[in-house]
């Protein structure tokens, strides 16, 4: 679909089709060079690791257009070497750095036609991935992998602008187990969190859960998929734990909150601080920010409110963070990586 039909406007975040997608297949110890594909479809081993046992990682960055025409990446780098966490923290081989950015760099170019315009608030999403293809009965880690890119535009998060969300503490689910694969990007912790934020959806809670520290269930982790933060007066506070995963997106704002005289704490935040903060919402790539309007805890029956508007601090964040990666605001922190949209070789 030509970009003259692809009505910006209207898009969600989910699915589009686009041209291509990049894959490299791991063999005999090394990966092969980045080739494009048009097929979406991929042909995977019934007794493959990554159909079987989870053995799969992933990672979520978008790509730009900017104010003066350039299409840029937000901190690939930063997704790079998470992937690689990921990658090691479940016997894959981890994909080389400079890989991962020529396969960004080939995916966004190929699907040029498929970057949003500046000032629509849409992007052009990427999806990395990294899958055990090798067929294996025994519980064992592959030896062959796949890792592939696919892009496709997704629209802003909020559609009428920035809204808040309530969210639930529920003790009976946890999303990953104390030293397990919580830190990790990996398909099994989301699927292991789909039925407690089905059941918080249900409810009401457009949020989805508030995840506690699964040893103890006293201190704050994540919010569904998304890191939490809360304000309290001039001071960003955000969970340090053993099960969470590090958020680019958070450590963005921890930045842009330095720069905007903030000071940031990062540390195990108990629950019942809750009732002290002024402003707290979730944040990730997907959405930026999203604010909370009240956290619900089912099982003591106390009920931490913040407002049906997003607060003023999160509205601050959230328009620093997109001006940056718009190119509306200056890239003082050189977070901005152009794609080459031009050259012959790649
Ligand atoms: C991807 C993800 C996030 C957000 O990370 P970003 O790098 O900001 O997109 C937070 N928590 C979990 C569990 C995630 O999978």
């Amino acid at each position: 679909m030509p970009q003259e039909e692809t009505d910006w406007e209207s898009l969600t975040f989910g699915y589009y089709p686009t041209d291509y997608n990049v894959r490299s297949y791991y063999s005999k110890g090394v990966w092969s060079r980045p080739e494009l594909c048009a097929d979406p479809m991929v042909a995977v081993h019934l007794a493959a690791t990554g159909l079987n046992y989870g053995q799969q990682a992933f990672e979520g960055l978008k790509a730009f257009r900017c104010r003066d025409g350039r299409v840029c990446l937000f901190r690939p780098e930063e997704n790079a070497r998470r992937l690689q966490s990921s990658c090691a923290g479940i016997m894959m081989p981890e994909v080389p750095e400079d890989l991962f950015l020529e396969a960004c760099q080939l995916v966004v170019k190929h699907n040029r036609r498929f970057v949003p315009p500046y000032g629509s608030g849409a992007a052009l999403y990427l999806r990395p991935l990294v899958i055990g293809m090798g067929p294996h009965v025994g519980v064992s880690e592959s030896s062959e992998y796949l890792f592939s890119i696919y892009a496709c535009p997704v629209g802003p998060y909020f559609k009428r602008g920035v809204t808040s969300v309530p969210v639930v503490i529920q003790r009976s689910y946890d999303r990953a187990a104390p030293r397990g694969t919580g830190r990790f990007k990996v398909g099994g912790n989301y699927a292991a969190s789909f039925r407690a934020m089905h059941e918080a959806y249900e409810e009401g809670y457009q949020g989805g859960c508030l995840f506690l520290d699964p040893q103890e269930k006293k201190f704050v982790d994540e919010c569904g998929s998304a890191n939490f933060f809360g304000i309290r007066g001039k001071t960003y506070i955000t969970p340090q734990s053993e099960s969470i995963l590090a958020s680019v997106t958070n450590d963005s704002l921890m930045t842009i909150a330095g720069d905007l005289g903030l000071s940031v704490e990062r540390r195990p935040v108990p629950v019942e601080e809750l009732s002290t903060l002024n402003e707290a919402a979730a944040c990730g790539t997907a959405a930026v920010i999203c604010p909370i309007s009240k956290i619900v805890d089912l099982d003591t029956g106390r009920i931490y409110g913040y407002g049906s508007e997003p607060g003023p601090v999160c509205r601050e964040l959230y328009d620093h963070l997109t001006g940056i990666q718009s190119g509306r605001l200056p890239d003082r922190h050189n977070w901005l990586r152009e794609v080459d949209l031009k050259s012959e070789t790649t």
